[in-house]
């Protein structure tokens, strides 16, 4: 007699839980995913149309085996779907050669014989559009570049419900429901039976384990700008890598000139918590107007580091980092119910992983855990620091 299908709901059908959703169904599970929105929108994590994947990973080389296996993923993908989801033109890194966050970045290259160069302020600044101060460093990483946001979450949903996934749209989860059956409560009032519940719910997933993420979970409103630099500048901007720069206040990143949603220098500040941010936002009531201090330090990076890319700003947008104190991800079973899986606090960082994490939740729904990296399990960031 065949055995029955486990029937796994993922919370959530953005960035993680498409690539959960693929990643369960390829493992033969009867996979409903259920969203809030709408597919692919900019009101959670994912808005902004690009995101950078890089190897050097300074957050920790642990880290790279996953960017790895993910980027393997996209190509495999890319294969499937026709679709450009990667784009590989190199990453670019600056900063002091005393910052331990760029000597940690170096560090991984070494460690996992990954290729790049070393170059001193000058010698960068002939090569590239970017103006390190003297004294500053600069390592290039050919295998760095940026994925396509759109056509990467279209590939998952393509591949998972080419599998038998079934994706709702303006199903809002209001309860995971842990008793005897395992059942998820609708805000329509529909409750649905399942096997597993994995959340995904991105900056919304501690309003559904409140007791157990709650004080793990930091949801930060953050800021992408897109400025219009000077025609002359388009042809040294759009050949040049994704870059990063650690600054004093913070790693500034960006992209080349593109035309990916909008055309202009995609640029963002990248920072777990600013100084005096509060650490309990309702991503439901962020504040999505942009501000004159918003865009004030991208500016201020510009004039100082890339004079090429100054110009007005074309679109700035909002999107939102679940943070926890780590920096670290949530990948685990819930510790008083093992059927139910959680993948959360993504901290900014997470977009490039989400195959790996697909694996990762998909062996868990599976009972599998031994693929799990103890900085991702919840008890690791329960023995670590709170907000
Ligand atoms: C400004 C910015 C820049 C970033 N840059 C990078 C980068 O360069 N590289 C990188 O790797 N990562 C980057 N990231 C991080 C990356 O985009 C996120 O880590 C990733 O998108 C998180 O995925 P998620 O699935 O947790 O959240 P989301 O993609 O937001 O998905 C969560 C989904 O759950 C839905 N949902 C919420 N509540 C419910 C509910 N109750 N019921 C049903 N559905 C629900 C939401 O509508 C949403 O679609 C960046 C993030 C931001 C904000």
């Amino acid at each position: 007699m065949a055995t029955a299908r486990a029937r796994v709901i993922v919370i959530g059908g953005g960035t993680m839980g498409l690539a959960i959703a693929a990643a369960a169904a390829r493992e033969g599970a009867d996979v409903l995913v259920l969203e809030r929105f709408e597919h692919v929108h900019e009101l959670g994590s994912h808005g902004g149309f690009t995101r950078v994947t890089r190897q050097a990973y300074h957050e920790g080389s642990g880290y790279v085996p996953l960017v790895r296996e993910s980027e393997a993923a996209w190509e495999r993908l890319e294969a499937l779907s026709g679709a450009r989801l990667l784009v590989r033109c190199g990453l670019l890194e600056i900063g002091s050669p005393e910052d331990p966050e760029l000597q940690a970045a170096i560090s991984a290259c070494e460690e996992h014989g990954i290729e790049r160069v070393i170059v001193d302020a000058e010698e960068a600044a002939r090569r590239w559009p970017l103006r390190p101060p003297p004294g500053w460093i600069a390592c290039f990483t050919p295998s760095g570049g940026f994925v396509r946001v759109k056509a990467c979450m279209d590939a998952l949903r393509a591949e998972a419900v080419g599998l038998g996934a079934r994706v709702r749209y303006g199903a809002r989860a209001r309860e995971i429901s842990s008793g005897a059956a395992l059942r998820v409560l609708l805000d329509s009032g529909e409750l649905l039976p399942c096997d597993r519940v994995v959340l995904a719910a991105g900056a919304s997933s501690s309003g559904l384990l409140p007791r157990r993420l709650g004080a793990l979970l930091a949801v930060r409103r953050r800021v992408l700008g897109w400025s219009t630099p000077a025609a002359a500048e388009l042809g040294r901007l759009r050949a040049m890598p994704v870059w990063g720069a650690f600054c004093a206040s913070g790693f500034f990143y960006g992209f080349p000139w593109g035309e990916e949603g909008i055309a202009g220098c995609k640029l963002a500040r990248h920072v777990y918590t600013a100084p005096g941010e509060d650490a309990r936002l309702d991503p439901d009531a962020v504040d999505r107007e942009i501000h004159a201090e918003d865009l004030a330090p991208l500016a201020e990076f510009q004039e100082k580091h890339m004079p090429g890319a100054v110009g007005p700003w074309a679109a700035a947008k909002v999107c939102l980092y679940t943070c926890t104190p780590s920096g670290d991800f949530i990948v685990d079973t819930h510790p008083d119910d093992p059927r139910v899986v959680i993948a959360a606090g993504f901290s900014g960082h997470g977009f490039k992983f989400s195959p790996a994490i697909g694996r990762l939740c998909a062996r868990l729904c599976a009972g599998d855990d031994s693929d799990v990296p103890a900085r991702f399990r919840l008890k690791t960031h329960l023995s670590g620091a709170s907000w």
